[in-house]
């Protein structure tokens, strides 16, 4: 079944359960039946990401090895272009890519402007287990990887470079709302349009265990045509991934600079450490970006997910368009679209 189908599918049953009547209600649609172990993950892309995340939770295995099989699937995709080896580079025609993994415990590692390597979220997570540190940039990233065994490669797709040919005639900086629904997994790539109109989005994932132990996995390219050394918000900790056993975990996609300026993660899981309910905490933290920065910036998008420790989940986007899949016991492929504000 094709994504745009299995979306459709999830959603005319969710309608017909009578769960998604009304914005706020595709997040409780997925909340119905037994909560925990659940993997939630942002996009598309992320229901074949979820799937291998559950082969690893459903036997039992570590939340941490789940969300980090989960983050090498785009990661691996050649059609996936805002994530892993096939990403759109930057204005130098450079792939550059950016990762995070964090435990509930507090433990976690990240990896930023990292180039060669195919599998970023694999060397976030030595970074967490084998150095004192939390963050690794650029040239020391890639030392350290190579260090570490991951082979160094040319990773630039054809198609990617096509499409950063095409870029370069006009060379105009315009990040799109949304780019991964037009153009990835829900319709075929126009021909002679590489890559259409998909400049951005992550892979954001987050898992709980049927004890209630999470972790939280986060990876992408960043904004296709970005200037060399832009580090999105996606491996800063508290900015594109924040987890904490106690509450519950958030994630984030969409324009970085937004989510590092209001260190959205971690807004969204201190929201739910007050008492909101996952869905509300994202409403909170989609809300502040719009009242501080829409004035400005009139298509900005902007997603937010959360996981509570007993497996509820929340979803809200400035725009329409932000999906993300749900996979438990009772379903491994769902996939809804968030509410959103505007
Ligand atoms: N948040 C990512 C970044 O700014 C891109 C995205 O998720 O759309 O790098």
């Amino acid at each position: 079944m094709t994504d745009r189908r299995r979306f459709l599918a999830a959603s005319v049953a969710a309608l017909a359960s009578g769960a998604m009547s009304g914005n706020a209600s595709a997040a409780s649609a997925a909340g119905l039946g037994k909560k925990r172990p659940r993997i939630v993950s942002t996009w598309d892309f992320g229901v074949a990401a979820n799937q291998a995340a559950w082969q690893i939770l459903a036997k039992g295995g570590s939340v941490l090895d789940a969300v980090e099989a989960g983050a090498r699937v785009p990661e691996a995709d050649p059609k996936n272009h805002s994530v892993g080896r096939a990403g759109y580079p930057d204005r130098d025609g450079r792939l550059t890519l950016d990762a995070s993994i964090m435990d509930g415990n507090g433990d976690c590692g990240a990896v930023a402007a990292l180039e060669h390597i195919a599998h970023p979220i694999s060397v976030a997570r030595r970074v967490m287990e084998k150095t004192p540190h939390v963050l690794l940039v650029g040239d020391g990233a890639l030392q350290f990887a190579v260090e570490q065994g991951f082979p160094k490669e040319e990773l630039l797709a054809p198609e990617s470079e096509q499409a950063w040919h095409e870029w370069l005639k006009k060379s105009e900086y315009k990040p799109s709302a949304n780019s991964e629904n037009k153009t990835y997994g829900t319709q075929a790539q126009p021909a002679g349009k590489p890559g259409g109109a998909n400049n951005h989005d992550t892979l954001g994932l987050l898992a709980v265990d049927a004890q209630g132990r999470l972790a939280g996995a986060c990876t992408t390219s960043g904004m296709a045509w970005k200037l060399h050394g832009r580090v999105g918000d996606s491996p800063i900790i508290g900015a594109g991934l924040y987890v904490d056993n106690e509450v519950g975990a958030a994630t984030s996609t969409g324009v970085g600079e937004e989510v590092i300026r209001t260190a959205g993660s971690f807004l969204v899981v201190e929201l739910m450490r007050q008492g909101h309910s996952p869905q509300e905490a994202c409403r909170y933290a989609v809300q502040r970006i719009v009242r501080k920065r829409m004035k400005t910036a009139k298509d900005l998008q902007v997603g937010f997910l959360a996981l509570s420790r007993s497996g509820e989940i929340g979803a809200y986007a400035i725009q329409k368009g932000f999906s993300y899949a749900v996979c438990d016991a009772r379903k491994q492929d769902a996939l809804y679209q968030s509410a959103s504000s505007l």
